[in-house]
């Protein structure tokens, strides 16, 4: 008994400050949230992500698995209701800080009055803010993919950033360090890009679902059309005849693919023509979080729009 009861007691020693410091448990909804969160969380947390590689927030169900991580973590990012519907109603069964990041419409508004009335009321106000200094530019759109805008992921940086610091004070130094490294690495490379993308503004290109808005108008690029609004619904026959003709007029010179969706409609938009396919990964699946993550797929994001535009 004694070799068995020592040992408990050598691992106990060894592991207790750890559980001690109890680290925040953050989860994030889809993986570019998850990349800027690790950014800013970096040396104080690793965020996890529900939405595996290769699925797509606008047609996803949960797992037993997703529901457990839900329920246990601390600290919860998600866009909203507008794209990821799936999580809108298991979001009811945590204890967690949720914070939504982007104002829901009308209809559900005030789906986090519920438990955490103070933090919520607090981040929503502050993103409301946000939402109304940039609504000139943005032109009352509602493309929920607010993370393809480099300004916009600046905000929720700074939104993770605080609801972090709420959650755990002790960080505070570190979670603003990051962010203001964060926040100089990204303006240095956005304005990079906004270099690099500005010859390519008059040429023209397809995209696969309407995700790209904030990318598209932040960085003046020419989008002519979109093969489906909304990706979970099966584009029509007729809008793919149009498609197909703007190919053959080259009024495009390259149509993007997205990794999550199967390229078969693809292929009869572009078949026997020399237009130029690419693969876009709105979601940066592909990225490791950790620092300079989002930065990685930015610049990704914005070479793939460069290498295919070109020439
Ligand atoms: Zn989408």
């Amino acid at each position: 008994m004694r070799p068995q009861s020592f040992l408990l007691s050598l691992v106990f020693t060894v592991f207790l400050p750890v559980a001690a410091a109890s680290e925040l448990k953050v989860l994030t909804s889809i993986a570019p949230i998850q990349l800027i969160a690790s950014e800013i969380l970096a040396d104080v947390t690793k965020p996890d992500v529900l939405l595996p590689a290769g699925a797509s927030p606008h047609q996803y169900s949960l797992r037993p698995s997703d529901v457990r991580k839900v329920k246990q973590a601390d600290l919860i990012f998600w866009v909203g209701p507008g794209l990821e519907r799936f999580l809108e109603k298991t979001l009811r069964l945590t204890d967690a800080r949720v914070v939504q990041l982007l104002e829901s419409d009308s209809e559900h508004a005030h789906v986090h009055e519920s438990q955490h009335q103070d933090a919520s009321d607090n981040l929503l106000a502050s993103s409301q803010q946000h939402k109304e200094q940039h609504e000139d530019h943005h032109h009352g759109d509602s493309d929920p993919h607010i993370w393809l805008d480099p300004l916009h992921a600046l905000e929720i940086a700074e939104v993770i950033r605080d609801a972090a610091v709420n959650a755990a004070p002790e960080q505070q130094q570190i979670l603003d360090k990051n962010y203001a490294e964060f926040a100089e690495a990204l303006l240095q490379q956005d304005k990079r890009i906004m270099t690099e993308l500005a010859p390519l503004s008059q040429r023209g290109f397809v995209v696969f679902h309407d995700a790209y808005s904030g990318f598209v108008e932040h960085y003046n690029l020419l989008q002519l059309d979109a093969v489906t609004v909304d990706p979970s619904r099966k584009a029509g026959a007729k809008h793919i005849i149009e498609l197909r003709e703007a190919v053959i007029q080259s009024k495009a010179v390259c149509v993007f693919s997205e990794p999550q969706f199967n390229a078969a409609v693809l292929k009869t938009i572009t078949s026997g023509t020399s237009i130029r396919t690419a693969e876009l990964d709105p979601l940066g699946q592909k990225i490791e979080p950790g620092k300079g993550a989002y930065l990685a797929f930015l610049a990704d994001f914005a070479e793939a729009f460069k290498a295919c535009l070109q020439s």
